[in-house]
């Protein structure tokens, strides 16, 4: 029996109702519902002494109620203190309540229940557990009845709830266990668990299971897992890239041998500057590409300010010569619009027009940009995500260029190449990131992939000072950049806040603006956060370019690509929340130019050891790939490749750092399927992708 075939609603318990929300997850079948894998455990086998419990513990423990009233501290909530036999005492504290709950939990009550435990302001607590009460002739210390494995939490989605989650997995092992699971990988592999074993194992872990092992990936049912899950990966970013490799793309030769210069050669020559001889091989790699007549399929890598750009140019004059368009596209309209300010001061003196498209256009210009873009009289055309929308239609597109990959989702990129398709042609796709993708993760989620990496600097430039101090000796930074201002220089001040709240971002940084207008009453200031108008954005970004103002006041959103040479001072706020990764973008808007350029984490006391640990990287070195593969340790490897935003393709069980020995291996399997065992690849891809094709950026 194929478990794959058989429908979620064939399972006890599940309706139409019930399906529609699984669908929301992916799941479909039978076979969906026992590869949707738990995300971590509870323990609730063990009931634990309160004098036992520790802050960060998930825990089941019990208790005789001393004490329960209603505070009012700017805020009303119940607080009832449990205590056992030996004294120690656990708060509860609930902000919602009614006035059963409260009677339930009486002076004198026995009292079950599970939470996180916190540090109170007396003693431990937990604030909203689940609780139940326990007749006096129960012992507290007995597990409940049927909780004799570990209670697995599993992804969910709204209105979709973790009990009805464990019902619905519940029924569906029961399945298991007279039918079987298709084993798909060859069988010489065999670490002595069987898919179906490895399956309930994971699942539903007995009591007595290594749970560390099993946390920790050691655990033979998870490798058994990991391994498969791994595999299924790479031969789904083999299969997506072999595809569009047998498509037909433009043939792109450079210069006919007419004695004139190429437009490349015109544009490399009209530079102030010679290209590093990293851009020069990439360019190279590209232009052999170009010629093939398949899709090419290239990633450039190179740390901020390795002059990314100008490849990108380099690539577009290529395409533009050869009688082709090219869309270069970039995730926000300030870095888009600093690609139109770029390309339109090298491209126009040569007579090639340029076209830009975003998000906000008046509907006339929009009218005028769309019709210039399809009558085939921008050449080039710049812009956002608006480039990917149906009504933009090209007159011959030949080549995209996606600047910092990780933020498009796969369908935005998958739909501009469609774009090209009109004419039988699949566009060329070159893909740029500043993020560069550690070797580790390169080996799976970039199988084969075409990689060109900018590993050089251009001369001149100066590391950059980074240095980490304490929010409580703010006033000396604001002295420095006082300092810096005077010298002529310009400075960034960069508000952070966990919050993904634009709103709030944006309070923080107009609050910073009012503090700092206060201090440096001389300096001109510029704002720029994700809740002002694009226009007002565009003339703050405008001003600061131009050295009309000096110090730029902004979120995060000038993380990406933001050029501006002079500014050779950054303070960032908050560092001890932020990635690694993304600190070094935020560093990388200084030392742009030639001028020694500094950039100062400000940091709130009382620094966790991983806050250490990323603040300490940093200051050691500004080699983006060491801090790649660093931000992968500390991380894991979904927020690495900015999965996280995208919310796809995220393993269900693998963590590549976690299980990076199996990689020679996933790659061994991989091998032998496709050169034995070809009719189980849709199946694998199937089970542990579903239709989603892998959110692995260029391909
Ligand atoms: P990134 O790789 O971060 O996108 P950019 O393309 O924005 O970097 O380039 C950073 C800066 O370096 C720009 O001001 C650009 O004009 C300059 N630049 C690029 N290539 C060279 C070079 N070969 N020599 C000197 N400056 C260069
Ligand atoms: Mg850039």
């Amino acid at each position: 029996m194929d478990l794959s075939s058989i429908a979620v609603t064939r399972l006890k318990g599940v309706g139409p109702k019930q399906a529609e929300k699984l669908k929301r997850l992916k799941i479909a079948s039978l076979q969906d519902v026992l590869f949707h894998l738990p995300l971590r455990y509870q323990d609730r086998t063990r009931v634990i002494a309160i004098g036992n419990l520790a802050t960060g513990l998930e825990a089941l423990t019990s208790g005789v109620v001393v004490s329960c009233e209603q505070l009012y501290r700017g805020r009303r909530s119940l607080q009832c203190i449990i205590e056992d036999r030996d004294g120690s005492q656990l708060s509860l504290r609930f902000f919602h309540f009614n006035q059963k709950q409260q009677q339930m939990l009486r002076v004198g009550s026995r009292v079950r229940c599970f939470g996180e435990v916190r540090r109170g302001p007396r003693q431990l607590e937990m604030v909203h557990p689940e609780f139940q009460i326990i007749a006096a002739n129960v012992d507290p210390s007995v597990a409940l009845e049927g909780e004799s494995s570990l209670t697995p939490i599993y992804p969910v989605t709204e209105g979709l709830h973790q009990l009805s989650m464990r019902k619905i997995t519940e029924a569906a092992l029961i399945n298991l266990k007279s039918a079987d699971v298709k084993e798909l990988l060859p069988d010489s592999v065999n670490n002595g668990v069987s898919l179906k074993q490895a399956l309930m194992t994971v699942h539903r872990p007995q009591a007595d299971v290594d749970l560390d092992a099993l946390l920790e990936g050691r655990h033979p049912a998870v490798q058994r897992l990991v391994l498969e899950e791994l595999v299924a990966h790479r031969l789904s970013v083999q299969q997506i890239r072999n595809d569009i490799k047998k498509q037909t793309a433009a043939v792109i030769e450079p210069g006919v041998a007419s004695g004139e210069a190429t437009l490349c050669e015109q544009l490399l020559a009209s530079l102030p500057f010679p290209l590093t001889g990293a851009q020069l091989r990439v360019i190279d790699d590209i232009k052999r590409d170009l010629a093939l007549g398949n899709p090419m399929l290239r990633l450039v890598q190179g740390d901020v300010g390795s002059g990314k750009t100008l490849v990108a140019a380099a690539a577009a004059a290529l395409a533009v010569d050869a009688g082709y368009q090219v869309a270069v596209m970039a995730p926000t309209e300030i870095l888009a619009e600093q690609h139109l300010l770029s390309f339109s001061n090298w491209f126009e003196p040569l007579g090639i027009k340029i076209g830009w498209l975003k998000g906000k256009l008046g509907a006339k210009q929009k009218r005028d940009a769309l019709e210039s873009i399809a009558l085939g009289q921008s050449r080039i055309a710049v812009g956002t995500h608006a480039l990917f929308q149906q009504d933009v239609l090209f007159e011959n597109l030949g080549l995209t260029i996606v600047d910092e990959q990780h933020r498009f989702g796969v369908h935005q990129r998958l739909s501009l190449r469609e774009k090209g398709v009109e004419g039988g042609l699949v566009p060329h796709q070159l893909t740029m990131t500043a993020t560069p993708i550690p070797r580790t993760l390169a080996m799976t989620a970039y199988a084969d992939l075409d990689c060109s990496i900018i590993d050089e600097l251009p001369p001149g430039r100066q590391a950059i000072t980074t240095v980490a101090i304490p929010n409580t000796r703010r006033l000396e930074i604001i002295e420095r950049v006082a300092a810096a201002i005077k010298e002529g220089r310009q400075v960034y001040w960069v508000c952070t806040l966990i919050e993904e709240s634009e709103t709030l971002q944006a309070n923080a940084a107009e609050d910073t603006l009012v503090e700092l207008t206060e201090h440096l009453p001389a300096a001109r200031v510029s704002l720029v956060h994700g809740r002002m108008h694009a226009s007002e954005k565009e003339q703050a970004m405008h001003l600061f370019k131009e050295h009309e103002t000096d110090l730029l006041v902004a979120t995060t959103v000038i993380e990406v690509g933001v050029d501006v040479p002079n500014a050779s001072l950054i303070i960032i706020e908050n560092a001890e929340r932020m990635g690694l990764s993304q600190l070094h973008q935020l560093r990388g808007r200084v030392g742009r130019g030639s001028a020694q350029s500094s950039c100062v984490l400000l940091y709130e006391t009382g620094l966790s050891q991983r806050a250490r640990d990323r603040i300490g990287t940093l200051r050691e070195t500004n080699d983006g790939f060491l801090i790649a593969e660093k931000d992968l340790e500390l991380r894991g490897a979904g927020e690495v490749l900015g999965t996280r935003q995208t919310g796809s393709a995220q393993f269900k069980i693998a963590d590549l750092m976690r299980d990076k020995k199996l990689l020679p291996q996933v790659k061994e399997i991989s091998d032998e399927i496709t050169l034995h065992y070809p009719q189980q690849i849709l199946p694998l891809i199937g089970r542990w992708l579903g239709d989603e094709s892998p959110e692995y950026g260029n391909v």
